[in-house]
């Protein structure tokens, strides 16, 4: 792992924050370009000024070798990246933090702590890196318990074994997304999955949450790339069969995947990796209506082209990114491929477009996206990395700043979309008097769109998770009353548990069966996905 320090409370590394002029500048301009009240900066909270609730939870001897119940350890492993855990944080609030921090170095030790926490009754919170926005690593569980082992699994970080024929990896679930690109490397592969939180988070923690990456297309989750799993759960040991796929009975890797903690621990799997594409190409698509440019978008996905990239910013999300200010709907296009060429494909999806209304100004461009620094698209791609470091800054100017995700069928979208503009804007009026709101798809697939919005509104300091809970249930419900999803590939974890148990009403009791099975004492992240 980098020897860079990591916030303790925020996004990424600390020499790449954002320094407090430039995040006054952000608040200038938010006040201008939204017409938001007079925002001010708080200060940059300090890990020394932090403390959590102490402890007596003491770890069996052959286990003091990978656990500790270091304060700072502790503090550093209470929350996850959300905004609401960046406001507890900032507000000093660690009552959540676990006893104790363990790090595995193999299955043995986690067979161990497993063992002893099902004794002791002590939950166990799997860590990944932390990344995740739903509450999912957080200590806070429901129920009497002797205390939470937040179990960090950044040591098991490797890639085991490569199989160049079937072009396939054998990776350890505590590989963080760079490690794997660098291990793989001088085997000339990828595994070609960049969700945003790419530099910080890990193969176990997308495999347990089916996360999401940057095909908008065809492999949309993690779950597309995996041939096998193996997890260590309190009952014992599990692992699937690797093969590249099976007819025989329920998929037994839909156990583990999206699994989320609550049945036991994912140590490593087998994943399809590929080479580094040579053939690309990208465009960037204007639309005046929004209408036209989803139609646009089902037709490229139903016509099964296969666009590595198909993201639909409506104008305001264009706006919000500073992509584009004209007012223009952008669909972002890209092909890539390891094999062949892919100007045909794209020229089809330009036509596509043309058909709609959709008009490529600058053309389609073929090569490096590196070459046109100023091209929509690279202007969108580095807005998408760069962004979380601006989002620590919005909770230090008190603005609530959060995204909420789903997925629908085509029909239905259009419904939905005007329920959530025009709910979640009433509900940001009453909270905060104000508020913004922008949508992009994510995935596009040829029966719907996996569309994903992100709002922002000027918080009155110390009600600010008062006014987010309003907003977020607002959104919540829109998505249940018109048969979305609660999720696409942020997770369920803690904060959207009430709308899954919901949403999974048919299969609860299937859920906690399973759980009984892998995890009879229910101590794996309880709270979460079992009610
Ligand atoms: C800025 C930002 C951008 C993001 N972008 C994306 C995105 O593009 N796509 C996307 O899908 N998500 C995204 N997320 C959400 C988050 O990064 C994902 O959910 C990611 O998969 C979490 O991985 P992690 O290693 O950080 O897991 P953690 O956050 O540590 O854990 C997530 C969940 O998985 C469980 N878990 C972790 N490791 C294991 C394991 N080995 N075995 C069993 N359970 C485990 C945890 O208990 C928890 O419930 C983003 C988050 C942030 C903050």
């Amino acid at each position: 792992m980098s020897d860079r320090e990591r916030s303790f409370w925020g996004w990424g590394y600390v020499d790449e924050h954002p320094s407090d002029d430039e995040i006054r500048a952000l608040g200038n301009s938010l006040e201008e370009r939204f017409d938001f009240p007079e925002l001010t900066l708080e200060p940059r909270p300090s890990l020394e000024a932090m403390s959590a609730p102490p402890t007596d939870l003491s770890v069996p001897s052959d286990l003091e070798g990978v656990a500790t119940t270091d304060e700072a350890a502790r503090i550093r492993h209470t929350y996850g990246d959300a905004y609401r855990d960046k406001v507890r944080a900032l507000r000093g609030d660690f009552a959540a933090a676990p006893d104790v921090v363990a790090r595995p170095t193999d299955e043995d030790d986690i067979a161990d702590l497993l063992e002893w926490a099902s004794a002791e009754g002590v939950a166990v919170v799997p860590f990944g890196g932390g990344t995740s926005v739903v509450g999912g690593v957080e200590g806070d569980v429901p129920g009497e318990f002797a205390g939470v082992v937040s179990l960090d699994m950044r040591e098991m970080d490797a890639v085991l074994e490569v199989d160049d024929v079937s072009r396939a990896a054998r990776i350890q679930a505590g590989t963080m997304g760079p490690q794997i690109q660098d291990q793989l490397r001088d085997h000339g592969f990828q595994l070609r999955h960049y969700p945003q939180s790419y530099e910080f988070s890990t193969l176990g923690g997308w495999l347990a949450t089916h996360a999401g990456g940057h095909f908008a297309t065809q492999y949309t989750h993690i779950d597309d790339f995996v041939e096998s799993v193996r997890m260590v759960a309190p009952a014992g040991t599990v692992e699937t069969r690797r093969v590249a796929a099976s007819g025989a009975g329920p998929d037994p890797n839909h156990f583990v995947l999206g699994s989320e903690g609550a049945l036991g621990v994912i140590t490593e799997a087998w994943m399809q990796v590929q080479p580094r594409p040579d053939h690309r190409s990208r465009a960037t698509v204007h639309f005046d209506d929004f209408d036209a440019a989803v139609a646009a978008t089902r037709e490229i996905a139903q016509a099964r082209l296969a666009p590595a990239n198909c993201r639909l910013l409506d104008s305001n999300e264009s706006y919000l990114f500073q992509v584009d200010d004209s007012g223009a709907h952008l669909l972002v296009l890209g092909f890539e491929s390891t094999d062949h060429p892919t100007e045909s494909d794209m020229e089809r999806a330009l036509e596509i477009c043309a058909g709609h209304g959709g008009d490529c100004p600058r053309g389609a461009l073929y090569g490096s996206p590196d070459d046109d620094e100023d091209s929509p698209e690279n202007r969108w791609r580095r807005a998408f990395i760069e962004a979380p470091y601006l989002w620590d800054g919005f909770v230090r100017l008190g603005v609530i700043f959060d995204t909420f995700e789903t997925a629908t069928t085509w029909d239905r979208f259009p419904a939905l979309h005007e329920a959530i503009y025009d709910q979640v804007s009433a509900a940001m009026d009453r909270a905060c008097g104000t508020g913004y709101l922008s949508c992009r798809f994510t995935h596009v697939y040829p029966d719907g769109p996996a569309p994903y919005y992100t709002f922002l509104a000027p918080a009155d300091r110390g009600r600010e998770l008062e006014q987010w809970r309003e907003i977020k249930a607002t959104a919540s419900e829109v998505l249940m009353d018109h048969g979305a999803t609660i999720t696409h590939h942020h997770a369920v974890g803690r904060v959207h548990q009430e709308w899954y148990a919901r949403e999974s009403r048919d299969f609860q009791d299937t859920l906690r069966a399973v759980k009984g099975v892998f995890d009879p004492a229910g101590v794996m992240n309880p709270g979460v996905l079992v009610e």
